[in-house]
């Protein structure tokens, strides 16, 4: 299916593995142009390359001009960082159709060790960045008619874990934001904006929890990987290609009607029935 966004362009933050990689070869795969950033040069280009030759190949199958692939290397959650994208050679200013708001998660721990500081990190990340970057480019989006705005969040956002506590309050702050900002009126003018809840997605984060659950359990991490897939009713992880198939399509003139929601994937873990 032609989901219609080819030649567009799209900001990916923290592309260069996982989840918001996942979503940057979704958007490429149907001919959109993308900006991907993380925050370490080698593992951003090593990405790029590959989603060049993504783009390649949507090229040869379509017969179209070949998706441009710009990478930046920087911090998303610094105003510098947002300011080396907007000023990225190559890249649109701020003048993206679809924006993926994403950076690493805050860690675990038991909330009475967390200091203001470490709150205030949190919430600079997994808040106030999303804000800021949405802040950018939503007004543009109006204007042109078209915009998709998507916050990676976390499944914790429905379900809170207790050693996500950091992570339970800021994305809970910007869950409220978006739900506000959904219904201000942008998308009587072509833009939505939307919440991606990943459960247990396979990806480096979700490596670095099971290899710290496996020491604190003393058992191999082949183990707790097993148990815990077995209690999800799929008994798998998720892939970060059926996140950004998901990503790709709300990105899309099809998904105009999907406004204000947070969209769980999870393999069906989350025992409610909404
Ligand atoms: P990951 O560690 O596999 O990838 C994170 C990516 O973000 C990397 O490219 C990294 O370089 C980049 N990044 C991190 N901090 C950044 C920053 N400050 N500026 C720019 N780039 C930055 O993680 P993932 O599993 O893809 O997770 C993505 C988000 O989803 C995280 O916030 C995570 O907490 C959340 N999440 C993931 C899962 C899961 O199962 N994987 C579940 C719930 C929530």
């Amino acid at each position: 299916m032609d989901l219609g966004i080819a030649g567009r362009w799209a900001l990916v933050c923290g592309a260069s593995k996982g989840l918001g990689r996942g979503c940057a070869e979704a958007l490429v795969s149907e001919g959109v142009n993308v900006l991907i950033n993380a925050r370490t040069e080698a593992p951003l280009q090593q990405t790029a390359t590959e989603l060049r030759a993504v783009s390649a190949d949507w090229s040869s199958a379509t017969g179209q001009n070949e998706p441009e692939i710009v990478a930046v290397a920087c911090d998303i959650t610094t105003p510098e960082g947002r300011e080396a994208v907007w000023n990225a050679p190559g890249g649109p200013g701020r003048g993206f159709d679809i924006v993926v708001t994403n950076a690493g998660g805050p860690p675990t721990g038991n909330f009475r060790g967390f200091t203001p500081e470490d709150w205030q990190r949190a919430v600079g990340a997994n808040m106030l960045t999303p804000i800021e970057l949405i802040k950018a480019v939503v007004d543009g989006m109006a204007e042109r008619g078209y915009g998709r705005v998507l916050n990676i969040t976390s499944s914790a956002v429905k379900a809170p874990i207790d050693i996500l506590a950091l992570s339970n309050g800021a994305r809970s702050g910007l869950t409220g934001f978006v739900a506000g900002l959904a219904r201000s009126g942008i998308a009587a003018r072509g833009v939505t904006v939307n919440n991606l809840l990943p459960g247990k997605f396979d990806t480096d984060r979700l490596n670095a929890t099971l290899v710290a659950a496996a020491q604190k359990a003393g058992k191999s991490l082949e183990e707790i990987r097993a148990s815990q897939a077995a209690q999800i009713p799929a008994r798998r992880f998720g892939t970060p290609a059926e996140f950004g198939a998901l990503c790709a399509f709300l990105c899309s003139p099809l998904a105009g009607y999907i406004n204000g929601q947070n969209l769980l994937l999870d393999g069906g873990l989350y025992p409610g029935t909404f």
